[in-house]
């Protein structure tokens, strides 16, 4: 049996007549950027975050950028970033001129953890990044209080929850502002790159809004040194279409999880733990002894494919060399080497679910 990590067709083809009309709708009405589907788009996925604002833009990464760039914090300025994510919370920090601050993550969760927050603030720092990676939320009571006890901002990074619910409220609606992504991969996705703002914050909304159109409030008249990174008609269009199913598909895969929890049994690897209610974007097993790559390579051999969410720790990569001392996050180390995600999508079929599930438990 071949079993990809992540399907989209089953997906696509069960809202196909619904997607591909919006989207020739779109190509037949000539009228591209800045029209109803973003407008329409931006207030059903406010109301579903539970948020007043939410501003379309053209991906995940800008999303981060405008936000960190609206926050207006004086040069020289630190921001906190957990040590396992994708490179794109750290580059978002960067590219604003800032300093990316790494935070060791918790081995259990894969998440930051607030204990090495604390430890990393400094007098420069001005906010912290937690990114809810795997579709799990981080410990937010605890970063909040420590924001709070240090007077700093808090950015999230809701680029693989969407739908997570922390103890009554959505990821994505408990900072000043949060960034998402809906690369096609990600629970809900666009048919190419998007991404979007959510946020409380009424002033803050205003600017970015601004910030993300060339710095314009009004046409031709350019009040900052902005960008383009709006979300477009084409991409807003599918969203709508698909953000109708996005609660049935995170519950398929709550679904494809427990079981997963429930029946994988090898002495040789450890389940992921998730403190709190999950959308599982990604599951994440941890595997015993360095044989990660054995698993991997077996798995591969019986045809299913896995991913490592990430081979290459923050602080490790090329990109930034000579930044960090990357002996200081000796978890997102272990983590890198230990680490295998698994296939999981919505409308995996039983049958390929118990052949993953066979698979790995007969390994030894
Ligand atoms: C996907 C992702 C991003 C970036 O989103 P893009 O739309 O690809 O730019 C940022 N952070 C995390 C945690 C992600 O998974």
């Amino acid at each position: 049996m071949d079993i990809p990590f992540y399907d989209l067709s089953k997906t696509h083809s069960h809202i196909q007549n619904e997607l591909e009309q919006n989207v020739l709708d779109v190509v037949r009405s000539n009228w591209f950027i800045q029209g109803s589907n973003v407008t329409e788009f931006e207030k059903e996925y406010a109301g579903y975050s539970g948020v007043k604002h939410c501003i379309g833009i053209s991906n995940g990464l800008d999303a981060l950028r405008v936000i960190i760039t609206a926050l207006d914090l004086p040069p020289g300025s630190e921001i906190i970033v957990p040590a396992n994510s994708f490179i794109a919370s750290a580059l978002a920090i960067s590219y604003e001129g800032y300093r990316p601050v790494l935070a060791d993550v918790r081995e259990e969760t894969f998440l930051i953890d607030p204990d090495r927050i604390e430890a990393a603030i400094t007098e420069k720092t001005r906010a912290i990044m937690p990114v809810h990676l795997t579709g799990s939320c981080c410990d937010m009571d605890a970063v909040l209080e420590i924001a709070e006890h240090h007077n700093l901002y808090v950015i999230e990074d809701n680029a693989q929850a969407h739908g997570c619910i922390y103890k009554g409220r959505m990821t994505g609606s408990m900072s000043i502002a949060s960034g998402t992504s809906f690369y096609p991969g990600k629970n809900l996705g666009a048919l190419g790159d998007a991404g979007a703002v959510t946020t409380d914050n009424d002033a803050l909304a205003e600017k970015i809004r601004a910030f993300i159109n060339y710095g314009t409030k009004t046409r031709y008249h350019h009040i900052y040194k902005g960008y383009n990174t709006r979300l477009d008609e084409i991409q807003a269009a599918a969203l709508r279409v698909k953000l109708r199913h996005l609660e049935d598909w995170n519950k398929q895969r709550r679904r494809l999880a427990a079981r997963y929890m429930a029946e994988i049994k090898n002495e040789l690897i450890e389940l992921p733990q998730v403190p709190f209610d999950c959308v599982w974007h990604l599951f994440m097993l941890r595997v015993k002894n360095g044989r990660r790559d054995e698993l991997r390579e077996y798995l591969e051999f019986a045809g299913i494919h896995t991913l490592i969410h990430y081979p290459i720790p923050i602080s490790r990569q090329k990109a930034y060399a000579g930044e960090f001392d990357s002996d200081l996050y000796p978890v997102a180390d272990k983590l890198a080497g230990s680490i295998v995600s698994i296939p999981l999508f919505p409308y995996m079929e039983d049958e390929q679910q118990r052949y993953v599930i066979e698979t790995i438990t007969e390994w030894k």
